[in-house]
């Protein structure tokens, strides 16, 4: 089983082959190519994009634009797997956040307690964290980017048993490239499950989960002399009818990324008028009135496919050897929750696990997919269950013990108003560092029950409360 809690990165290992091929050079193409580094002797990118000098927008990351939190749990990791990556990218401009001081969060039972705390992560746009993790990649190990080069199709052995490589193309030109392991993270639109049927496997079955959420989102400079004690600020939905959100997120430069969202399509505008009002009918009007003055350095970006979709690469009985899947292109998260990029990094753990205990090659596929399932099954559950709570999500209706989570998660909230240990372990739940199961410890159930028994409402905030709330010391 894959121990994410104690990351053990392998170092010099007797290397499993000659060279590995990853397709895609987006965060899970890069993590699995860094963790590849450990066990082949070349390991080669493959991106149909060509990669931007400078941190900058690229056809292939669409959602770029558009507010990406790494969680604390991805950037330990990261820091794992490149040592000095914080460092790197506060020289260039990124932030670093206490999520639970500098985070006002308008959540659903009102403002959220604001304290110091240890929950930490950098804080920049999505084109300068993946320009960072590349530039380390490039600087420190040997890994080799074909840019501006499709996939097009697996290679295999005469028996179809073993992937072999990849057919690529590059400037209408097509070639073949051999590989002891081939590693997709093309991401959501992967075309593994079609590449597979042609060489006579079952595609993998889907579980698709939407609660059909769009995202608007807009970059302002954050207005000369401004000076606040937060970088992060918040305000959520309230099911069943409170569907808008919005979030402004510090970045590098100066900016602010501001992303606006809707749930159960209503979806919010993309032009400037429909962009400021739809922040301004949110809960509370407070992300408006930040960004109301602020100059826009940027049109309003939209982005509407952001269903949980997960492919079920575990259950298919037979699978090639020579070829695994992670990120996005296995399971991919509805946004809100910023959980996909850790959740890759967490799967490029897992493959550098599965790498070290695995004698060989053979039989890795079945098995890494397997492990890589176990990783996925908690951030996926939470994603689900919230996105459950909305009476237009498609694809499951909640069952008795999710309804039972989710009563039980909003009484967690409401305890943590008041409780600002609570609210800690909440965030660390939330940022992966902790799995969900320390909210259910004695001493908040017990807190809980109290709290259910008084049936006491006075934690109900008026839901136009503008004030952010002091830090507690
Ligand atoms: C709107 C939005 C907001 C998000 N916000 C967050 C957030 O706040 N926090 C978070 O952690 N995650 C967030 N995510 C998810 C995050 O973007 C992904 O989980 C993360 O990028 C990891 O994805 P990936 O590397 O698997 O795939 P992708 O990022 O989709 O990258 C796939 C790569 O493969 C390349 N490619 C595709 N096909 C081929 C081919 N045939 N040949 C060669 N190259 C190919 C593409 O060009 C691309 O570079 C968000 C996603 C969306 C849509």
């Amino acid at each position: 089983m894959i121990n994410s809690d104690k990351i053990n990165i392998s170092q010099q290992q007797p290397k499993k082959g000659n060279h590995a091929i990853v397709i895609g050079g987006s965060i899970a193409g890069l993590l699995a190519g860094r963790v590849l580094t450990n066990h082949f002797q070349q390991v080669t990118i493959v991106e149909r994009d060509r990669f931007p000098e400078h941190p900058q927008f690229r056809p292939g990351v669409a959602q770029s634009h558009h507010v990406h939190v790494l969680l604390s749990k991805g950037q330990q990791i990261l820091e794992q797997l490149f040592p000095g990556l914080v460092e790197d990218l506060e020289t260039s401009g990124s932030l670093k956040i206490d999520w639970a001081a500098e985070f006002p969060w308008y959540n659903l039972f009102g403002w959220q307690p604001r304290f110091r705390s240890d929950i930490k992560s950098c804080l920049c746009s999505r084109h300068l964290l993946e320009w960072g993790i590349r530039r380390q990649l490039t600087a420190d190990y040997s890994v080799q980017f074909l840019e501006s080069t499709q996939v097009k199709n697996l290679l295999s052995n005469v028996s179809n048993s073993r992937v072999t490589g990849v057919r690529i193309k590059s400037n209408s030109h097509e070639q073949d490239l051999t590989a002891d392991l081939v590693v997709d993270t093309s991401g959501r639109n992967s075309s593994l499950p079609k590449w597979l049927t042609a060489l006579g496997y079952q595609a993998p079955e889907e579980t698709v989960i939407n609660s059909f959420l769009g995202y608007s989102s807009r970059w302002y400079k954050c207005p000369e002399g401004f000076q606040t004690d937060w970088k992060v600020l918040a305000v959520a939905t309230k099911p069943p009818n409170d569907q808008r959100a919005g979030i402004i997120y510090s970045v590098e430069n100066n900016f602010w990324v501001t992303t606006l969202y809707g749930i159960n399509k209503d979806y919010p505008p993309t032009d400037e008028v429909g962009f400021l009002e739809f922040a301004r009918s949110l809960r509370n009007p407070i992300v408006y009135e930040f960004i109301k003055d602020a100059q826009p350095i940027s049109p309003v970006y939209g982005y509407r496919r952001t269903e949980n979709r997960l492919s079920h690469y575990e259950q298919l009985s037979r699978l090639p050897d020579g070829i695994v899947a992670i990120g996005d292109a296995v399971c991919c998260f509805n946004p809100v929750y910023g959980q996909g990029m850790t959740v890759a990094a967490l799967g490029a753990i897992a493959l550098d696990q599965c790498l070290q205990s695995n004698p060989s090659l053979k039989g890795l596929s079945k098995y890494f997919q397997k492990q890589l399932a176990q990783v996925n099954s908690m951030p996926w559950l939470m994603a689900t269950a919230e996105d459950l709570r909305w009476p237009g999500t498609e694809g499951a209706k909640p069952d008795w013990m999710t309804r039972l989570i989710q009563k039980y998660l909003d009484q967690v909230l409401r305890l943590s108003v008041e409780h600002p240990e609570v609210y800690q372990k909440y965030i660390t739940v939330m940022q992966l560092t902790q799995p969900p199961k320390i909210l259910f410890q004695p001493d908040i159930m017990a807190k809980i029950l109290g709290q259910i028994i008084k049936n006491n409402q006075q934690f109900e905030s008026t839901d136009r409360d503008q004030n952010i709330p002091q830090l507690l010391c």
